[in-house]
């Protein structure tokens, strides 16, 4: 372990953002975490933490120390009917959800193919297909970055919400994940939910799919909806679905009835980011270097060579339009450094 200087992160960001780190260093260890947290360097500079940068966006060089999480490692201990499985940080989000898939360990099987690692996955409550990790979360084992400190957090200390977690609010930037306790069932209640999902598996015959099955057709449905970061820079949704009241949806239905929507349980209104874009002309458009993916508007994609702050600036376009014709301010779901 060594730290290094002047170091590109475009190997390290899935927006393809071309900037540099002051310092960079890549930890394997939790005691090797804490020699980083404890040296001059790190006491002296900001800090980034970083996963497989699939969820960033880079808008100048980095003027401190990006510690890039290397804590590897699967334990799976069994109890009955239940299966607690750890995985360290820097294991691979969609190498762990096929592992629990082969297993015939259910619960993460609507969640495949999602990019990044495991130690990021609690940060914004990653989800997808009607699931959450917080529904087959267990506890996660942090360090604290100020002492060094190694606390557990359970499924309540984490404050999950709606790609939302206490490492985005009251904890943002006090402590690194290093690895994180699934609970997941032997005996799978599958989530079937969202209509794509019903499609496919009509589209290939299958009435009663196993875990494996469901893996395999949100997998496919992905491949075929959402751009590959390894040929095209991106970071998925660059926004949040926007939550309404009851009042404001009532005008807003009013005004366009065929707004897509999902009613949530506390009476509230979730409306599709990516709908609201496409209705303001965004999808597939391009400017500069920046754009909207031709297949779901809410993905904003590097057309190459982009500088993070133009993909900043375009979001903000987008931002504006959005506001002008339905009265709603979209939040940015992607970390901005
Ligand atoms: P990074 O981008 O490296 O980091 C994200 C944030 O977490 C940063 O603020 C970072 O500082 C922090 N962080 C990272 N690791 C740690 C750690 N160990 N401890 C503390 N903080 C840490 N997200 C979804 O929720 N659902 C989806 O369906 C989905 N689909 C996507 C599809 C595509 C094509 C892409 C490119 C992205 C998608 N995402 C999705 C977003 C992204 O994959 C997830 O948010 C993922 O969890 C990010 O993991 P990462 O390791 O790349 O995190
Ligand atoms: P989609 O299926 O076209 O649906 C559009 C939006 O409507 C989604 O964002 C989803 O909200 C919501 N939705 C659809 N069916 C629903 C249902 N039955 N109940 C409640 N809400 C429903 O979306 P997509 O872009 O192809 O993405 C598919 C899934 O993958 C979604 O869950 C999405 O969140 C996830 N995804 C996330 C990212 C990311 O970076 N965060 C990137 C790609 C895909 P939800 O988003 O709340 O599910």
């Amino acid at each position: 372990m060594q730290i290094q200087e002047n170091i590109s992160l475009l190997p390290f960001n899935t927006f393809r953002i071309a900037v540099n780190a002051k310092y960079f260093v890549e930890v394997k260890t939790i005691v090797e975490l804490q020699s980083v947290l404890a040296s001059d360097i790190c006491k002296q500079n900001k800090l980034l933490v970083l996963g497989g940068g699939s969820n960033l966006l880079l808008t100048k060089n980095f003027d401190g120390l990006v510690i890039r999480l290397g804590i590897k490692g699967i334990t799976v201990c069994e109890q009955d009917e239940d299966v607690f499985v750890e995985a360290g940080a820097a294991e691979v989000w969609n190498d762990f959800v096929l592992f629990c898939v082969a297993q015939n360990f259910a619960g993460l099987e609507n969640l495949t193919l999602i990019p990044g690692t495991v130690g990021a996955s609690p940060v914004q409550n990653i989800g997808a297909y009607g699931v959450e990790i917080k529904d087959t979360f267990h506890s996660l084992l942090a360090v604290e970055i100020a002492t060094g400190e190694v606390k557990v957090f359970d499924k309540e200390a984490c404050k999950f919400d709606y790609r939302e977690s206490v490492f985005k609010s009251a904890l943002k930037n006090k402590y690194i994940i290093a690895s994180v306790v699934f609970k997941l069932q032997k005996n799978a209640v599958l989530k079937l939910s969202y209509g794509a999902i019903q499609e496919e598996l009509k589209n290939r015959g299958i009435v009663h799919p196993s875990i494996q099955d469901v893996s395999d057709v949100v997998a496919a449905i992905r491949v075929a909806k959402l751009p590959d970061p390894s040929t095209i820079g991106n970071a998925g949704s660059f926004f949040k679905n926007p939550v309404v009241s009851a009042a404001l949806f009532q005008q807003l239905v009013s005004a366009f009835p065929e707004v897509v929507h999902f009613p949530l349980a506390d009476g509230q209104e979730k409306l599709a980011a990516g709908w609201l874009i496409e209705q303001c002309g965004w999808k597939g458009k391009q400017i500069g270097n920046a754009g909207t993916w031709k297949n779901q508007a809410l993905v904003l994609v590097n057309c190459g060579g982009a500088s993070g702050k133009e993909i900043y600036d375009f979001s903000e376009l987008i931002i504006q339009s959005v506001k002008a014709k339905f009265g709603v301010v979209l939040a940015r779901e992607v970390n901005i450094h």
